[in-house]
Parts: structure tokens; sequence; C-alpha cells
């Protein structure tokens, strides 16, 4: 017997004519480079998507071509991330904190033969422009007129084209759609391929009730950079559902969101805790000065929410949402909501579940791999973190599959050490390479971070290993104290007692203005190694 079921290929496309058909009147708020508000709506920005890609067709862009976006977050961005796909060619992010070297190395791995470059950013594009071999580069101006620099084609320009008789191409759902390549955080960027099909079913995963809970209804605002791991899938399943998109441009700072957020009345916001604890510290201090929409949605990820930000959001009555994901995940794998049986617990053991990194999106399996085999699901075994799914990569471009980080039997390696307990809820305990090796035993650093971040004086704390001559290593503390607050090394040691076992409590703190971040603006614990390579710690030997 066979199904009766239609075979109609997954498509990018169809998400963009869901929301010109369904939802044409539905806002595309931008905060452009230089501050000013700029408005559209799906209907408008699918006409220009379909110009965008009716014109990179007729500039020679095939099927599967690499077109590269150089720009920040707004509706432009929003377009190319419909309009490249539906010229049947591959949207490749590029990450706008890079060095020129690391874009030129990434872009080259790609072959990108495009690259729509915001203006603000030319500066950048010129420091790279002689590395690459592209073919156009198109200067998304937001209006401004004048000369452009040799070379360069002014975007507005190119998609002045008529699209009425454009047809989206027909491709089957694995053809690829999109790139982004790994930050590198641990070797070399590598680049992850999504396709139609992985992407779509994203969307339908991160919109479900339990997960994003996206409707018609939300004002959705993407913090996470359109730049990096497509923005966490949310301009494709808003688009889906039919939800406004605010998006900040290049202004991320917490007061910047917050007036954003209060302006546009955005029910569902998403980014890295380092912008969050921005924005956590700028309404302690000021409450009343912010009037942002009751019960605005937040999800938090890309490195762990301690979860005294979810207990200071919740004082403010906004709801922080924790998920894990990575670039090689599309990127969203699991997201912490609380099942009916922690209904009428107490709002502690909820606030403790809501701070795990959670439950598996439908079609994602986990789980976590000890030296004997896959462990128990108990909660305290521990082991490397694995997940197999469709919208998962199986490998990487250009890499020979034996070097890939995926098991025999075909599940992606994560890097992160996890458990997961009875009810299925994981938790990161960290990252395998972050672990402080302390005299043979390890030491959680998320778990020292989470607990000092949870002090009332501190804003941020990052934990890594220095050297110790007879414990190998030790824990050291980089602490930033909150404005207007004193906090000694004595104390926050005796907060950590009681919390921890003694010798996992840090002899060796360090308290500075600000704590570096990756690209992607999670604490940069590769840069802190290098800061203090040549500390010794001084716990007593
Ligand atoms: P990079 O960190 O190199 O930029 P990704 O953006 O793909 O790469 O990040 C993936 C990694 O981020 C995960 O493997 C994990 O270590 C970390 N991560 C993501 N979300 C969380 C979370 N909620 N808690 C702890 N770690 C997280």
């Amino acid at each position: 017997m066979q199904s009766t079921m239609m075979r109609l290929p997954l498509s990018v496309s169809h998400l963009l004519e869901r929301a010109r058909q369904l939802f044409p009147s539905r806002e595309v708020v931008s905060r452009l480079p230089n501050r000013s508000l700029h408005r559209t709506t799906y209907g408008q920005v699918t006409e220009r998507a379909r110009r965008l890609a009716a014109a990179l067709r007729v500039a020679g862009i095939q099927n599967g071509d690499r077109v590269g976006t150089l720009l920040w977050n707004h509706s432009v961005h929003l377009e190319a991330y419909f309009g490249i796909p539906a010229a049947g060619a591959v949207l490749h992010t590029l990450n706008l904190r890079l060095s020129a070297d690391e874009l030129a190395y990434i872009m080259r791995d790609a072959q990108d033969r495009i690259v729509i470059v915001d203006e603000v950013l030319l500066p950048l594009w010129q420091k790279l422009a002689s590395l690459v071999d592209v073919e156009r580069v198109l200067v998304v101006r937001h209006g401004a007129t004048g000369p452009l620099p040799p070379g360069c084609q002014d975007y507005e320009a190119f998609v002045d084209v008529d699209a009425s008789r454009f047809a989206y191409p027909d491709l089957p759902e694995d053809a690829p759609c999109g790139m982004c390549h790994t930050s590198g955080t641990t070797g070399r960027p590598k680049g992850v391929v999504y396709s139609h099909r992985s992407t779509v079913l994203h969307a339908m995963g991160v919109s479900l009730p339990d997960c994003l809970g996206l409707s018609c209804l939300d004002t959705v605002l993407a913090v996470t950079p359109m730049f990096h791991a497509n923005s966490w899938g949310v301009p494709y399943a808003a688009a889906m559902v039919g939800a406004a998109q605010v998006f900040p441009g290049p202004h991320m700072g917490a007061e910047d969101l917050l007036e954003l957020m209060e302006r546009e009345q955005v029910t569902l916001a998403l980014g890295v805790p380092t912008i969050w604890s921005g924005i956590l510290q700028a309404l302690d201090a000021q409450p009343t000065r912010w009037k942002v929409r009751p019960g605005m949605r937040m999800m938090v990820g890309g490195s762990a929410v301690p979860p005294s930000m979810i207990q200071g959001f919740d004082q403010h009555g906004l709801a922080v949402k924790h998920g894990w994901g990575m670039t090689e995940l599309s990127p969203v794998g699991t997201l912490s909501w609380i099942k009916p049986q922690h209904a009428d617990q107490r709002l502690e053991e909820q606030q403790r579940v809501r701070a795990l990194q959670g439950l598996p999106l439908p079609l994602v399996e986990m789980r976590v791999m000890g030296d004997s085999g896959p462990q128990p699901w108990d909660g305290v075994s521990q082991g490397e973190l694995q997940v197999r799914g469709p919208w998962i990569t199986a490998g990487y471009h250009g890499v020979p599959p034996s070097s890939a980080p995926i098991t025999d039997d075909g599940w992606l390696r994560s890097g992160d050490l996890a458990t997961i307990d009875s009810e299925g809820y994981m938790r990161i305990a960290d990252r395998v390479k972050d672990l402080v090796k302390s005299g043979g035993e390890w030491i959680s650093s998320v778990d020292l971070e989470n607990a000092i971040m949870g002090h009332t004086a501190v804003a941020e704390a990052a934990v890594i290993a220095i050297h110790h001559p007879r414990w190998t290593e030790r824990p050291l503390a980089v602490v930033v104290v909150k404005a207007g607050q004193l906090v000694e090394e004595s104390e926050l040691k005796t907060f950590l007692t009681g919390r921890f076992e003694k010798w996992q409590v840090p002899d060796d703190w360090v308290f500075v203005e600000a704590i570096p971040r990756t690209s992607t603006g999670k604490f940069h614990k590769a840069k802190l190694r290098e800061q203090f390579a040549s500390l010794v710690s001084k716990t007593p030997a």
C-alpha cells in the first residue's frame, strides 16, 4: 500500500506567500542606522523580495549559488532572507563582528557570487574587498544618495525590475536555501547549509504553543542577529504566522531596546543573556520609566541564563523562556516550559524548571553519552549531549564526513556536557572545554557563574580555568559589579559557601569594568583565558 498524500516540497517561499496572502498589512518596523524608524508591511516585503529574486536571476544567479549578506537587522535583510531563497539561491549570512580576514575566509569557503552590504558597513567591506572575488556588491543605503565607491552598486537600482512575471523556481525540498558559518569558538568556522525543508520544519517547530507560542497577534523583536544562526529562525516563523516584526538595526543598547519595546508594544523578544542582563539592570534602576507590554515574553539562550535573571524579570511581570541551540541546529534544539504537574507548584520550583535548558522541540531527539554508553535520564548522570533531527546538520560544507562531529549511528556531538532528568528536561553543565579540572575533579564554570550572578551587587560574572602547580587548574572568577554597588571578594566567597563544596569555591577573583564578548554577544572565554594566561592560582597547595 502507498500513502495517498500529496508530495509537495516544503519551501521557504511558501512562508512568504502565506504572509502576503493572509497578512499583507502586518507591519515590519526597522530602526535604521541613522536611528529613524522605517515602517513597511509583509505585502511590500513580499513584492520587494520577489523583485530581488527576479533581479538575481537576471544577474545570472543559478540554483544553489551563494549570495552573502553583510547587514544589520532590518526589513531589507528580511527581504534577502526570502528573496535569495526565492531565486533558488543560498542566503549566506556574514557576521559583521568578525575581522576582515575571518570574513574573507568564510566568503571564500562559501564562494559567494554577490554580496549585499549596509552602507554603514562599507568601511568593513573595503578592508575585505581585495581578499575575495565577488561579481557584484549591492549597497543598501536606506534612502541616502551620492556617489558610491568604485565597484559598488545601489541595491535599490538593482531591485528596480519588473517581477510581475517572476515565478518561484521549482526546487526539491532538500535544495539548499541558507548557509551560516559556526562562530569558530572551537576552531576554524565551518559552514552549515540549511535546506528549504529544514528551514520550514524549524519554523513550524519553534512556533508551537509550548515553544515560542507565536501567533498573528504577536509583535516580535529579534535582537538575535540576522547575521548569525538565522536569527533563531524567527524571521521565517514570524512571517509564517503573520506576526509583526520589529528590528533594532545596529542600536542594541538596553535603553534603545526598551524604547522600541514600549513604542511598538512588543509581545515577544529574543536575544542572548548578555543583552538581557543590561535590560534587567535598566528596568531595576527605573522600573516605571518604560511601559512595556505586560507579560511580554522573552526567549533567552545562546549561553546559560542565570536563574537570578528569570527571577528578576518575573518581578517586573515579564517572562523569560530559556532555550538551547547551536548554529548546527538551525538553531533551536530545546526550550524550557513547565508541564501540568508543575502548575500547582511553588513559584521557586517553577523558576527552577524554567532555568533548565529544557525539553526537546518535536522532531528533535537527544541523549547524553558517557564513557559506558547512553546515560540514564536521572538528572545526575552526565555525558556529552548528542542530538538528531530533521533540522540538525549531518556534516559541514567542504569538510570530509570523517572529520565531522557525527557519531557512527548518526547523532551530532554538541561538545556540551549535560544531564537529562526523568521528565526529559535537559540541563547543560558546561561546554566540555570550559570545565575547570581541579585536582582530578571537574568544576562547572556555568554553575559558578549562575550562582555569582545571583548576588545582588553583581552585574556579570564569567569563570575560567587558570593554572595551579598542584591542582592543575583552579577557577578564576571575573566579575563586573553593578553601577553604584560595592562588593568584596570575601563576601562573594561567603555567598558561595554552602552552595558549593569548599574546594569548588574560587580563591581567585578579579573585578573588571566589562567582560569581553564574542561576535555573537556571549562571554568571550577564549579571550579571558588569553588575558589571564600568566595568572597562577593562589589556592594553597
Ligand atoms: P558559538 O557559541 O561558537 O557562537 P553557536 O552560536 O552555535 O556557536 O552556539 C552553540 C553553543 O552555545 C552550544 O553548543 C552551547 O555550548 C552554547 N549554548 C547555547 N545555548 C545555551 C544555553 N541555553 N545554555 C548553555 N549553553 C548554551
